[in-house]
């Protein structure tokens, strides 16, 4: 495969040209009422016009044919384009700025606004042109998977990245088929060959993989280098997307009422223990900080206690300021291990985690189990976490290796010593 450069197409300059225009004869018509609370839209007679010409000569742009027919764009980028052009139609057929208004206040949603939802379909719009302009992009099954690759600009699909896609995909669908989830592969993957996804993913900071609810999309960026990563990142967001589309609001419902019940006052003083004993070694330099701690447990392998860790700090609204270069904590500040110990009686937090984000809302706790499941195997799991995922998910199954499979889900001989070696 060829690496190829990232010139933007003149197909893609028009487009964007043209949805420049548009972006910016819509924020003049909105004016206040982009940014303010404000609830009621008036756009002038005069913006209303500039709006409808720019429109006008954008919506051709956006009506895709693809030169060799049998090419095709995935269903879910389909619909989303034409969810784009009616739109920008009913926007152009308003006569006058008063209908526009009304046009403009009627597509307000709960936690959307025209503004919103024309900023998410230009950004995609772009990038789907972006994408198909270049000859070789093109969207490609991988086993029950259609991927549709993004060409951002910032990095170049080569032999690696596609290579990265397949891993990715394939280990996926095999590890969900194992676990007798097989139903829930398929659909369709936007991939960017980029470190992390770009902020038009909708996505904030580094991150490889998101799954998007409103059109059940996928999104996976591949240019990372650490394909094992990123299969993990995609499990997890499979979890999204079965807790979202496939657990029904029963099952949801209970796996929050678990969320919100087992809640509890957490070991914190197991943790204040191993930390001082490490602190006060001779050759450990900052032991009291928060950072060289985490570190600390990160080298040597301590899951366990950097989770507890991780979750307590945060319980416990722990403040550290490191010196960037040395590490030193700031001149007469409290270290983050004697924060914990002043408020070690009140720190409440979810007490079956398996992992610290797990830990931070139910739908989180759901993907992270579920991941660690799928892909680490059950004994990742707390007991009682993994019993509450079986109890809503009854049809996975343990299923890693060809002998596991003959198992049920019913918990095996090895998992149950592990649980008792677990304790709590
Ligand atoms: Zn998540």
């Amino acid at each position: 495969m060829t690496t190829r450069t990232a010139a933007p197409t003149a197909n893609y300059l028009r487009l964007s040209s043209a949805l420049a225009m548009v972006t910016d004869a819509m924020s003049r018509a909105l004016q206040g009422s982009v940014f303010s609370f404000r609830r009621e839209t008036r756009v002038s007679d005069a913006d209303a016009d500039a709006l409808r010409g720019a429109i006008d000569r954008a919506l051709p742009l956006l009506d895709f044919k693809f030169t060799d027919p049998r090419r095709q764009l995935p269903k879910t980028l389909g619909t989303r384009l034409r969810n784009f052009r009616k739109m920008l139609t009913q926007m152009r057929d308003a006569p006058n700025g008063e209908a526009l208004s009304s046009v403009i206040q009627g597509m307000r949603g709960k936690t959307t606004d025209a503004w919103q939802k024309f900023l998410e379909y230009r950004d995609e719009a772009l990038a789907i042109v972006n994408a198909l302009d270049e000859e070789d992009l093109d969207a490609y099954e991988v086993g029950p998977y259609t991927v549709q690759t993004f060409n951002t600009g910032r990095g170049d699909w080569d032999a690696d990245k596609y290579g990265a896609v397949r891993h990715v995909l394939r280990m996926g669908e095999k590890l969900l088929s194992q676990h007798g989830l097989g139903r829930f592969t398929g659909g369709a993957v936007l991939a960017y060959p980029t470190k992390y996804l770009p902020p038009s993913a909708g996505a904030g900071g580094s991150v490889l993989a998101m799954y998007r609810r409103g059109d059940d999309i996928m999104w996976l960026a591949v240019g990372g280098g650490n394909p094992q990563r990123i299969l993990q990142s995609f499990i997890h967001e499979t979890g999204h997307r079965i807790y979202w589309r496939f657990l029904g609001t029963r099952g949801r419902a209970a796996w929050e009422a678990y969320f919100e019940g087992d809640t509890g006052t957490p070991d914190v003083d197991a943790v204040i223990k191993a930390w001082e004993a490490w602190a006060a070694r001779g050759d450990v330099r900052y032991g009291r900080t928060l950072g060289h701690w985490l570190l600390h447990l990160k080298n040597s392998g301590q899951d366990d206690l950097l989770m507890w860790t991780e979750i307590i700090a945060s319980k416990a609204a722990v403040e550290e300021n490191l010196d960037p270069y040395g590490g030193a904590p700031k001149r007469g500040e409290v270290p983050a291990l004697d924060q914990v110990i002043a408020k070690r009686s009140e720190i409440r937090s979810f007490l079956t985690p398996v992992t610290a984000y797990s830990a931070t809302e139910a739908g989180e706790l759901f993907a992270e189990a579920f991941a660690h499941y799928i892909v680490d195997g059950p004994s990742r799991l707390h007991p009682k976490l993994r019993a509450e995922l079986r109890e809503v998910l009854p049809i996975m199954k343990v299923g890693s290796s060809p002998l596991s499979l003959r198992r049920d889900y019913g918990a095996s001989d090895a998992d149950d010593a592990l649980a008792d070696a677990w304790g709590r």
